[in-house]
């Protein structure tokens, strides 16, 4: 399989950041270069909204077993 390079660089190290665009509701997780910043692509949210709603039923768990509803 080939390497993931990055476009501007060629570098192959990348990292996960949260970017925070004006007006946007929440944070948008995007993989970009390691050395140079280079956006590469926005990760799927589907990971994060899984966690959300894990922590929801967590919570309404909790809320159960403590009778707050
Ligand atoms: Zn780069």
């Amino acid at each position: 399989m080939a390497e993931t390079t990055c476009g501007t660089c060629d570098s192959t190290d990348f990292e996960l950041v949260t970017l925070h665009p004006a007006g946007a509701a929440a944070g948008i997780l995007v993989a970009q270069c390691e050395n140079c910043g280079v956006p590469i692509g926005v990760v799927s949210s589907s990971p994060i909204s899984r966690a959300v709603s894990e922590l929801r039923l967590e919570v309404d768990a909790l809320r159960r077993a403590i009778d707050i509803g």
